[in-house]
């Protein structure tokens, strides 16, 4: 019988769970979760008689390949899901220049004054003509070698270093992925569509004018990718159907339990001792370890030498959540980064726009604010703040006063992209791989070199398991 120890239970470590559980029906699995509670970010809190709310919009994103998104897709019988396919996958848009912009997530020139306009469309064709390299030493230079310096200088790197509180030549070419900073719309849609069919060059840098009406033919990249949410809104609900496929496939979930040390014979981690409320827990025999508990806990616990890598900085947020009793005035939104200065608001969410339930099974339409501030300040008023910006985005309105539920949660937020922070990132795996430990194997965010959202962490996963000959 084959020992499997899995570290994390976010959803990289309870998916890869179910993956060795259902094709090693012999093996022994366990999941170490250092906290109480399942999901890791992908899971839900329970407001006390107001229902459960996320944190924040997380949907899954198939990957497009049904062998790894059948692992996703069965935890919920088909009925139990919402998905979502074509423009309906992702309706998102952004607060830009002074108004919330709902027919396209990215930047709309048109809206700019025609002088302005026609000088940066000259420039931005020109590269579209050129396709020059990309140039990817920091988010600036990226920008300038995808859009040009004008529509770079003047419309792109501002947007992004509010987005990241920093200037972007100190930024990694990473952080224009984490607001989707890679197209403008430019154009109307006949010669979007034209320009499109022509040349790879343009698709990636011109937006389909509206992104409700866009044709298929526009629609280059995963064509077949959908993305899912439970009819029953929160994410536990997801969770738990996860949790209870792993019990059945005889999983055993071990909760507040955190490694403390692994010992490592010829080259293979061959056990783990455990800390728990109960006193210390040890895993022995381990045949395979997969580890999606992030890179610098693991370099921790097998005592590897990281003396000159220092720990990467992950910011903190707050996330304010409001249940209005009139729909927000986002029209079909689910989401919309704010672009604009002045604001500390990074995202809004409107819940019930990509799940039915949340607008209805427990009363009032739940909105997130997730707020990026500089620093967090014990006493401010976040849920003031956040109520202001919804206001100033024309979000809210006189007929939302009412709220019927507020609160405000200090929330994980995406480790700030600089150059230092993911140089940091990429020593610490350096570090992980050139221990060389053949049967431990790094899963979820950060596991490889831009492994962050959901869909490359689901095939990494599978990726990983399948290598390690468990599928
Ligand atoms: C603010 C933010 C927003 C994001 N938004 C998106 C998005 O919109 N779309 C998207 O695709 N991706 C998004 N991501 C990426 C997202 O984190 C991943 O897609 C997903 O959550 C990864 O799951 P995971 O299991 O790898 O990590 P996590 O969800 O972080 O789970 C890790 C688990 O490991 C546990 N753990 C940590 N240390 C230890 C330890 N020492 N011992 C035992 N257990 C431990 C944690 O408690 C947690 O349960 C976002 C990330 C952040 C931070």
């Amino acid at each position: 019988m084959q020992n499997i120890v899995i570290v994390g239970g976010g959803v990289s470590g309870l998916l890869a769970a179910k993956m060795v559980a259902r094709n090693n029906a012999n093996a022994k699995v366990s999941l170490v979760e250092q906290s109480d509670r399942l999901g890791g970010l992908y899971t839900s809190f329970n407001t006390d008689g107001h229902g459960w709310l996320d944190y924040g919009m997380h949907m899954f994103v198939t990957c497009c390949d049904p062998e790894i998104d059948r692992y996703l897709e069965d935890v919920l019988p088909e009925d139990q899901w919402h998905r979502r396919s074509d423009n309906e996958k992702d309706i998102a848009g952004i607060y830009w220049h002074g108004a919330l912009q709902k027919h396209s997530p990215f930047p709309d020139l048109r809206r700019l004054p025609a002088e302005e306009l026609a000088s940066m469309r000259e420039g931005l064709m020109g590269v579209v003509q050129n396709d020059p390299a990309k140039d990817y030493s920091n988010a600036k230079n990226y920008l300038r070698s995808h859009f040009g310096s004008e529509v770079a200088s003047k419309v792109m790197t501002p947007l992004l270093e509010k987005l990241c509180g920093m200037p972007a030549d100190q930024l990694d070419y990473f952080a224009t992925r984490l607001g989707n900073i890679s197209r403008v719309v430019l154009c109307d849609e006949e010669e979007a569509l034209r320009g499109s069919l022509e040349s790879a060059s343009f698709r990636s840098r011109i937006a389909y004018p509206d992104q409700m009406k866009m044709p298929e033919e526009f629609r280059t990249n995963n064509k077949s990718q959908a993305t899912l949410y439970p009819r029953r809104f929160g994410l536990v609900h997801f969770i738990d159907a996860l949790e209870k496929q792993l019990q059945d496939l005889g999983v055993e979930i071990y909760r507040a339990t955190k490694p403390v040390r692994m010992h490592v014979e010829e080259g293979r981690v061959c056990e783990m001792t455990c800390l728990s409320n109960n006193g210390e827990i040890v895993f022995d025999k381990i045949d395979h370890l997969f580890w999606s508990a992030g890179l610098a806990p693991f370099a921790q616990v097998a005592a590897l030498d990281t003396s000159d890598v220092e720990r990467p900085h992950f910011s903190k947020g707050v996330t304010v959540f409001f249940k209005l009793p009139q729909p927000p005035l986002m029209g079909r939104l689910n989401y919309f980064y704010c672009f604009d200065k002045g604001f500390d608001t990074f995202r809004v969410t409107s819940f019930a726009s990509y799940c039915e339930a949340a607008g209805s099974d427990e009363g009032g339409y739940p909105v997130s604010v997730e707020l990026w501030p500089e620093e967090i300040e014990e006493d401010k008023d976040y849920i003031a703040q956040a109520w202001n910006e919804l206001v100033a985005f024309g979000v809210v309105d006189d007929s939302h006063k009412n709220v019927l539920y507020k609160h405000a949660i200090v929330s994980a937020r995406a480790l700030v992209p600089s150059l230092h922070n993911m140089d940091q990132v990429n020593r610490l795996r350096d570090v992980v791989q050139s221990a060389n430990y053949k049967n431990a194997h790094c899963i979820g965010v950060f596991s490889e070199k831009d492994v962050f959202f959901f869909p490359d962490i689901l095939r990494g996963c599978y990726q990983k398991v399948k290598a390690a000959g468990l599928i």
